[in-house]
């Protein structure tokens, strides 16, 4: 389920993205200039970026700069030619894939997976995920905190998850409401606080003393290593 932002001028390009991606099992959201683009990943980070190097409002190199100020997300450029030096420049500037127009949402699918795969190589994978005495097992969909066992439903799971692999990163309800619940126009922020309080109490943490699960009041939520 990640969290792909589509930064494009062309609407028709974008909005084929959006569908076709969302077809496969993606959540998308499309700024249609730089400046809507850096508000959304400034909002919450989101898992990777797609970025037009021809927008309206902004140098592509410079936008790739002020996304890397901001977040890790890998960004995969797309290039209406195939032009050499302006590949290596994108790349030099902190983009980490590109892909040439026109192309098909199979093949940007294919470098989403593949960048994906090597920023968080645990991530939604098989690995289990370690976070101090928190361990998660993806695929059996268990987690333990100090050998003890978690009753989960599967929300819960989902968020803890969510979570984990983006240790220490503080992640905005917004985000959680696209990326778990699959809701990116917002709705209940409400539901995104109960569940975290669910959790909260299933980890034997409260708000006074947590130890993995920190909620920023009115922002979002965040896993931490209490032994870090
Ligand atoms: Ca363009």
């Amino acid at each position: 389920m990640p969290l792909v932002t589509v930064i494009e001028d062309d609407r028709a390009i974008s909005e084929s993205l959006r569908a076709t991606l969302t077809e496969r099992g993606h959540t998308v959201r499309v700024a249609s200039t730089a400046a809507a683009g850096l508000a959304l990943v400034t909002e919450s980070a989101g898992d990777v970026i797609v970025l037009d190097l021809g927008l309206p409002d902004l140098d592509g190199r410079d936008v790739i700069k002020m996304l890397r100020a901001i977040t890790p997300a890998p960004i995969i450029v797309a290039t209406a030619r195939e032009s050499e030096d302006e590949i290596v420049k994108a790349l030099d500037a902190g983009a980490d894939e590109y892909i040439v127009k026109p192309f098909s949402a199979r093949q940007l699918d294919a470098r989403i997976r593949a960048v994906l795969r090597r920023a968080s190589p645990a991530d939604e994978g098989a690995r289990l995920i370690v976070v101090g005495g928190l361990e998660i097992e993806p695929l059996g969909r268990q987690a333990r905190v100090d050998g003890r066992r978690l009753v989960l439903t599967r929300m819960e799971f989902d968020l803890l998850q969510y979570l984990a692999v983006r240790v220490g990163r503080v992640v905005s309800r917004r985000e959680l409401l696209t990326a778990v619940w699959h809701q990116p126009y917002g709705g209940g922020d409400g539901t995104v606080d109960v569940h975290l309080s669910w959790l909260r109490r299933k980890l034997g943490e409260t708000a006074a003393n947590p130890r993995y699960l920190r909620v920023v009041r009115g922002v979002g939520a965040q896993l931490v290593n209490p032994t870090d």
